[in-house]
């Protein structure tokens, strides 16, 4: 077993990249799957409308159900919809449903819209019984007002970057956002995670993403790598992470390894400062 000590803290992680397709909702549940596995508890907010991080955490998300939009839109508290995910007691998801869609418009007329979600979620944490050590909020890619409640909701923001041709490119929209959010919405948000995924070793192009994305950012980069694997890719059709799907497949331990990463540069960071 991995010896890991979590803060005591909640860590409340925004997953976003405004690029479809990079492992946002990939690296969302299995990161948090790899948290739940080490004991911690997990609440995944699914803020995007294709529900794919609830399918991946096997959690029910038809349209009647009771989902992020009732939250977002009708002030439904979040302990109302939230769902346990049958993979882990510990692994709960607030899911999403095709209602969300329309949200991103709904939102634009509504009071405080920046700040629903931080609303709900500071409510739902103050009164909760069990401790929830981190919450990972799966965001749509767009920079909408969705993925701006999200931010405005977040202490951190983990970055996945595909190790593909124009890893960086939409990247200084990005943080030309995020400074924006810091400045009016929520000074808290720190950019404190970039995870390289769907790495494959065997090309040039990827090590030279991999170099280039570290020379950007030597602090904020995780050590650990997600290969490009295909146990990955097949866990959500089987409603599971990786984690559970197959636990010894090499995407399964990078996630657990980046999940351990995540803990300890924090612990490290905080023993820093004391
Ligand atoms: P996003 O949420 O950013 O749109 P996804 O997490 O849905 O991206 O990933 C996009 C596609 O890439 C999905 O089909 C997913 O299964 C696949 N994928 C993500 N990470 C990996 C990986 N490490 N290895 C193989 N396929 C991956
Ligand atoms: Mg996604």
């Amino acid at each position: 077993a991995t010896d890991v000590v979590l803060s005591g803290r909640t860590r409340v992680f925004t997953v976003s990249n405004q690029k479809g397709g990079v492992g946002k909702t990939t690296t969302a549940v299995n990161i948090a799957a790899a948290f739940a596995d080490l004991g911690a508890r997990v609440l995944v907010i699914d803020l995007d409308p294709q529900g794919n991080a609830s399918t991946a955490l096997g959690v029910p998300h038809s349209a009647e159900t009771p989902s992020v939009y009732d939250v977002l839109i009708d002030e439904f508290p979040l302990a109302d919809i939230i769902q346990t995910s049958p993979e882990s007691p510990n692994l709960l998801c607030a899911p999403s449903t095709i209602h969300l869609a329309g949200a991103e418009i709904e939102l634009v007329s509504q009071v405080a819209r920046e700040h629903r979600l931080r609303t709900a979620l500071d409510e739902y944490l103050a009164n909760v019984q069990d401790h929830i050590d981190f919450v990972i909020v799966d965001c749509p890619p767009s920079l909408g007002l969705l993925t701006i409640n999200a931010f405005t909701a977040a202490t951190e923001l983990l970055i996945p970057i595909q190790c593909e041709y124009y890893a960086l490119e939409g990247l200084s929209q990005l943080l030309g956002t995020v400074r924006m959010i810091q400045k009016h919405l929520n000074p808290r948000l720190s950019l404190s995670t970039i995870l390289l995924t769907m790495y494959d070793g065997r090309t040039r192009l990827a090590q030279q993403v991999a170099d280039e994305v570290r020379e950007h950012f030597p602090q904020e980069v995780l050590q650990t790598l997600i290969p490009r694997s295909v146990r990955v890719s097949e866990a959500p059709s089987f409603g599971q992470t990786v984690i559970a799907y197959d636990g010894q497949s090499a995407g399964a331990i990078a996630y657990r390894e980046a999940a351990v990463e995540i803990i300890r540069r924090d612990s490290a960071l905080n023993e820093g400062r004391a």
